[in-house]
């Protein structure tokens, strides 16, 4: 498979080009068609597997194939993610992939300032990635909203239980509107984390690398 057959819009296989990515990994080929269907995922893989353009790619092709603007405080994208390395490293690949969206891509996250944050989401941005302690600050303080979400990711959601973020995710969850597509990934399954899936996927795809 290659990435022009699984039905991506030409400004993301052109920043694909560019980054020199020649063919999908497994991940990928199993998942991007079915996040571009509009379905719920469920994703078992390791960090390194190329999961990250696996959700990534698929969501910048539907955001721009259906056009819209950011809510004012708000974001279009939100992606859970336990730590400020990862959070900053999947923002990254966002813009890296859509470079020529013009989409705008915020990351947020603990032990750092509120303020530029704060002023970042006010303008409303296309995608937030976020660690769950800081993101429900924001939303406590008013300063997020969360009732535009048309996408939700959850990334490592193992390790996010292993940092004690379940009850910040819960909270965050009932914040996001319940008609939307919801990715959930995680490298293992335990009962809790199966558990979590269970209740915030509907007739998930189950892709397992
Ligand atoms: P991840 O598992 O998302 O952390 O990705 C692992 C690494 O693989 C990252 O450095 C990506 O830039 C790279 N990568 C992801 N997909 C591909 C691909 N299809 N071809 C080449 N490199 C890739």
């Amino acid at each position: 498979t290659l990435f022009n057959e699984l039905g991506l819009a030409a400004p993301l296989l052109r920043a694909l080009d560019e980054a020199g990515y020649t063919a999908p990994t497994p991940i990928q080929a199993k998942a991007i068609p079915v996040v571009l269907e509009g379905r719920d995922l469920l994703g078992i893989a390791q960090t390194g597997t190329g999961k990250t353009a696996a959700f990534a790619l698929p969501i910048l092709h539907r955001l721009q194939a259906k056009g819209g603007r950011p809510p004012r405080g708000g974001c279009r994208v939100l992606v859970l993610s336990p730590t400020r390395e990862l959070a900053s490293q999947i923002a990254e690949s966002f813009r890296t992939y859509g470079t020529y969206l013009g989409l705008n891509v915020a990351v947020v996250f603990g032990g750092v300032p509120h303020g530029p944050q704060r002023r970042a989401l006010s303008a409303g941005v296309d995608i937030v990635v976020a660690t769950p302690g800081r993101l429900q600050d924001h939303l406590d303080a008013g300063t997020a909203r969360l009732d535009k979400v048309e996408v939700l990711v959850l990334d490592e959601a193992d390790q996010m239980l292993d940092q004690g973020f379940l009850p910040a995710i819960r909270r965050l969850v009932k914040a996001v509107p319940r008609d939307r597509q919801t990715l959930f990934f995680s490298a293992t399954m335990p009962t809790e984390i199966g558990r979590l899936a269970g209740e915030m996927l509907q007739e998930p795809a189950r892709v397992e690398v």
